[in-house]
């Protein structure tokens, strides 16, 4: 039977396993399967032709048990409900992981961002947030950028929330523009809090530092990785990356500064002097001591898994391994850092950046960074200790560590 790649039966299907391993109760099972509360909506806007446009829009608020609901906002042509209830979900877990007192949501558009105009993304970013003001602020649901929305996206749904409520009010959002109440370090802190936990996996498994790693995409994420892995783990031989255009491979490796530059000016990495073509299914497939899976979700299944021979895969995008492909690799010896555990850098400064906006008093980046390194690295510890203690794929372990966390919240609150 070939794998159900719907992001939602993937994330339920990997909370089944923790749930049966935890022996949770039958209403708390349902309880945490479910989003507590979505919003599907339509958003009007008047295009730059005269012309106007509906387009369809979410927010689902996954748990709240630990706290306010946070999580990003995607405009994607192919966002979907289900695709905004598996984040959701994974939002719950990554905020649990990293222990901030916070819940999982998620939203989105579907769209092509690639196709509007400033104007036209302006009108839709406050359309967005006129159809859901009621639900958010910080005490109830605080959204933030993720897969093509960008801090100036941000800006504009402040502006617009702030005039709805007629006060100020930063901490509504996260991922800011700095003038703004933005956080010092939020801009690289997914990548930063997933090359921490890198460290602690060479560490912890005596991998080579030094050695090579590839990137599969180049946006945020990723571009950052680039950079990071280097300068963190001091070393390291960057051999291959792509995007949407394709990849480049050079197994002497090349200059991560060099290539974001040529992707500044050329809009792709492909065609980067001095490289070769590589397609994005074979990048995940080299010999590497790090992968970065940094696009998007299903790009590891059951029909690839067997080949990839990287000693450690760094997911830093959300949902890239199937539940089938996590066995595989497990059994191939292949050391995953799950998404919610590898990526949650980015939520972890921005909810430092909305202790920030609440208190209106900002750190320093040398705090920030201090801070992100200390709930990373104890997150990955945690989560290492008791995959060896359980003999688990470290997504199980990082599961149990979750959903224990919110069990046990929803327990003390009396829901079930
Ligand atoms: P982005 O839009 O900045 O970059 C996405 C990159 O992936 C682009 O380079 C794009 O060309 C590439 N891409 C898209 N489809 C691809 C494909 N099929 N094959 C290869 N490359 C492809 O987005 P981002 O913010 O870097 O997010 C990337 C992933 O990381 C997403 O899964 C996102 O949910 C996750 N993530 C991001 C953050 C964050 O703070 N930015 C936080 C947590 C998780």
């Amino acid at each position: 039977m070939s794998e159900n790649l719907n992001p939602f039966k993937v994330a339920q299907t990997q909370f089944d396993e923790a749930a049966e391993r935890l022996g949770l109760e039958p209403a708390m099972r349902t309880l945490l399967r479910w989003p507590r509360r979505e919003y599907s909506f339509t958003i009007p806007v008047k295009m730059d032709d005269g012309s106007s446009q509906v387009f369809h829009g979410y927010r689902v608020q996954y748990n709240d048990a630990r706290g306010p609901t946070k999580g990003g906002l995607r405009w994607h042509p192919e966002e979907t409900i289900d695709t905004v209830r598996a984040l959701a979900a994974w939002m719950t877990w990554k905020t649990a992981v990293v222990d901030i007192p916070l819940g999982g949501g998620k939203g989105g558009v579907t769209c092509d961002p690639k196709k509007l105009s400033e104007g036209e993304k302006e009108r839709l970013a406050r359309g967005w947030v006129r159809a859901v003001a009621r639900e958010l602020g910080e005490h109830r649901d605080v959204p933030a950028p993720d897969v093509y929305t960008t801090p100036q996206i941000m800006a504009w749904m402040m502006d617009e929330f702030e005039t709805i409520v007629g006060r100020s009010h930063p901490a509504v959002i996260t991922g800011k523009p700095l003038p703004l109440g933005g956080s010092q370090g939020r801009n690289d802190a997914t990548a930063r809090g997933g090359v921490y936990t890198v460290r602690e996996a060479c560490a912890a498994l005596d991998i080579d530092p030094g050695g090579a790693y590839a990137i599969q995409g180049f946006g945020n994420a990723g571009q950052f990785a680039a950079l990071l892995h280097r300068q963190v783990l001091g070393g390291g031989k960057l051999v291959a990356v792509s995007d949407t255009s394709g990849g480049i491979y050079q197994p002497d490796g090349f200059d991560p500064e060099e290539i974001i530059d040529y992707k500044k000016k050329n809009g792709k990495v492909a065609g980067f002097p001095g490289t070769q073509p590589i397609s994005n299914e074979e990048l995940l497939e080299l010999e590497v001591n790090v992968l970065y899976p940094s696009a998007l979700e299903n790009v590891i299944t059951a029909e690839n898994a067997g080949r990839i021979k990287a000693r450690i895969s760094c997911e830093l995008a959300n949902g890239p391994t199937t539940p089938e492909a996590d066995e595989i690799l497990f059994k191939n010896g292949v050391h995953v850092i799950p998404d919610f555990l590898a990526n949650a850098g980015g939520v972890t400064v921005s909810y430092f950046e909305q202790v920030q906006g609440t208190y209106n008093y900002y750190w320093p980046l040398e705090q920030i960074h201090t801070s992100l390194d200390a709930h990373m690295t104890r997150a990955y510890q945690e989560v290492r200790q008791l995959q060896q203690e359980m003999n688990v794929h470290p997504r199980l372990a990082a599961y149990l560590v979750s959903v224990t966390r919110v069990a046990e919240a929803v327990k003390l609150r009396g829901w079930v």
